[in-house]
């Protein structure tokens, strides 16, 4: 249930879609910041700096008849009424006169969709440009020139935003991601977690089978000396031990530890703590019919290292059949 919304008054609600649907906009920032300003009556506008005393006439410097509000500059001036007369139908003359532009702004959230709402923000965007163009270059353009201008940035916004959302979507696919293994075989992952501060090692091991459904998990946590090496074996140790009580025979072991994956392929054989851990480790993997132990990269195993992280906070081994820990988060379950 969605309980944001509690207590808030109607117009609480309404006020926050003003705001949320403004960074929504498919323009560019310095538009939306346009937008939120002139909602906020914080543009530079004449009638502004003549309330903070900083120029001497509040008069707006196009049409030199009103007070140069932020709904003047922006909407009713005749020289800007010219330019919303050829821009979107909904927008011509004497269809809205709200009494600020944030009042306008919410008519108008109402009442346009989105592509709409894009090019009057865009339109905006030149209308401002032009005022200050006017007022610090001496240069003016047409109503025609104005609307054209808008409208082709919002299409070369879309353009961009096209391209990168491409590239975004090729970064996604190229990270690898965790793949079942074949039918009839179990694939066990595991993690090692460390905190050296409590001379403490945490195990991670999440086992599924070929359709990717988890058979079995574990975190396991051990006061350990907090050597990286020897946590990562501690690891493997447990995933081995944890296939072979469930009478598992044909397993793929993957770890993103690539040095212990080499020293469990290769007889490179350790005298320390870590290396008598592997010796048991390469004992017990004859039991199995078949066996591989693979190096897999970390976004690969994101479900044992979230187990692993998990184990270090326990006091004693978890053990849990068939379901999810709580601790894992839906999202690292597609890991
Ligand atoms: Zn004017």
């Amino acid at each position: 249930m969605d309980t944001t919304d509690q207590g808030q008054s109607s117009y609480a609600i309404q006020k926050n879609k003003t705001w949320s649907l403004i960074w929504k906009l498919g323009v560019t920032n310095a538009n939306k910041m346009l937008i939120w300003r002139a909602c906020h009556e914080s543009l530079a506008t004449k009638l502004n700096l003549f309330k903070k005393r900083i120029v001497d006439s509040p008069l707006c410097p196009i049409c030199h008849q009103e007070p140069e509000s932020v709904m003047h500059a922006l909407w009713s001036c005749n020289s800007v009424q010219d330019v919303w007369g050829v821009s979107l139908r909904k927008l011509q003359k004497g269809v809205v006169m709200e009494n600020s532009f944030k009042e306008l702004w919410t008519l108008l959230i109402a009442d346009l969709d989105s592509e709409e709402l894009e090019e009057f923000a865009a339109t905006v965007y030149q209308i401002w440009k032009r005022r200050n163009s006017l007022v610090f270059d001496n240069r003016f353009w047409d109503p025609g020139k104005v609307v054209e201008a808008a409208r082709s940035a919002v299409s070369e916004f879309k353009e961009a935003n096209t391209t990168i959302e491409g590239v975004q979507a090729e970064i996604r696919h190229s990270i690898p991601i965790w793949s079942p293994p074949p039918l009839n075989t179990f694939k066990a992952n595991w993690d090692a977690a460390v905190d050296r501060r409590k001379s403490k090692i945490g195990a991670g091991v999440v086992i599924r089978d070929w359709e990717g459904r988890t058979v079995a998990s574990l975190s396991s946590p051990k006061n350990f000396f907090p050597d990286a090496y020897l946590a990562e074996s501690y690891g493997v140790l447990k995933a081995v031990i944890l296939c072979k009580q469930l009478g598992i025979k044909q397993v793929i072991f993957e770890g993103d530890a690539q040095q212990v994956v080499k020293d469990l392929n290769y007889q490179n054989q350790k005298g320390n703590s870590a290396g008598m851990i592997l010796s048991d480790v390469k004992a017990l993997l004859h039991h199995f019919d078949s066996w591989s132990v693979v190096y897999v990269p970390r976004a690969c195993n994101n479900l044992a290292h979230v187990l692993a992280k998990d184990a270090i906070k326990l006091s004693e081994e978890s053990i849990i059949l068939g379901d999810i820990p709580s601790c894992i988060h839906p999202l690292d379950y597609l890991s």
